[in-house]
């Protein structure tokens, strides 16, 4: 089987949010990001963004979609056809569009189930609705060739991240394992309040430490912060260029 290549992974920008009064980084706008992964074996979706229809999220992040139905419609890619989905965690911003795929396999850590099922955790209408198929691991799994899903927690407990085979290196679709680039980078050099919110600051840092070990030639986190001011940088590379997202939420 011809190896992917980079090009078979595509970056999705599914919405812009304002971060609410509250958070460290109030006031600045955070693009929304998921990924599709066009497999020789089928077509893999990686996150998928802010659903519609909650009028909470609407008034508190004010989000900004590009849809991921729209999306697929231009990469010719009916949902039906997507093979699996994964999910890096259940929050809202990740799991928005899950309703897109029935009957199609959702990959999301058993931890993270669980821990969707509490109160004020996710919006639950987006995590389950009929013919929503979980398929729970616990713990690191391979769900094509060159497609391996490895638990990262930290910024959930039950956090995972996918690590794609390409015939031009290891790309790693990182999730929220990193807040940004700048902290996928150097986490000791980065301010820490973003992560300090993390479900566990330990395993966060042991996450990323972890993917680094594999050595990838490119990543992608997100949500991604791009922040006032900051000048365009390093991610707007693809990932064939070693891309790397600023990150938050
Ligand atoms: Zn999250």
């Amino acid at each position: 089987m011809a190896p992917l290549s980079p090009s078979d992974v595509k970056q999705l920008h599914l919405a812009d949010v304002t971060l609410p009064q509250g958070h460290p980084l109030e006031g600045e706008t955070c693009p929304v990001y998921g990924h599709v992964v066009q497999h020789p074996q089928g077509i893999v979706v990686f996150d998928t963004g802010i659903g519609e229809g909650q009028p909470g999220i609407e008034a508190l992040y004010k989000p900004v979609r590009r849809p991921l139905a729209e999306h697929l419609a231009a990469l010719a890619i009916d949902p039906a056809d997507v093979s699996l989905v994964i999910d890096s965690h259940l929050h809202f911003d990740h799991c928005g569009d899950n309703r897109l795929f029935r009957d199609s396999p959702i990959y999301a850590q058993r931890a993270e189930y669980a821990a969707a099922q509490e109160p004020a955790y996710t919006v639950r209408e987006w995590v389950e609705f009929p013919g929503a198929r979980y398929e729970l691991l616990d713990g690191e799994s391979q769900v094509l060739p060159g497609v391996t899903i490895i638990p990262t927690p930290g910024h959930t407990a039950g956090h995972h991240s996918a690590v794609l085979e390409t015939s031009e290196g290891r790309v790693i679709l990182a999730g929220q394992a990193a807040y940004s680039a700048t902290e996928f980078a150097d986490p000791e050099g980065t301010d820490p309040r973003l992560r300090k919110g993390s479900w566990d600051e330990d395993a966060y840092l042991a996450s990323i430490s972890r993917l680094h070990n594999l050595d990838p030639r490119g990543w992608s986190t997100s949500p991604t912060t791009r922040r006032c001011g900051e000048p365009s940088s390093h991610d707007e590379r693809p990932l064939a260029e070693r891309a790397a997202h600023h990150a938050v939420t």
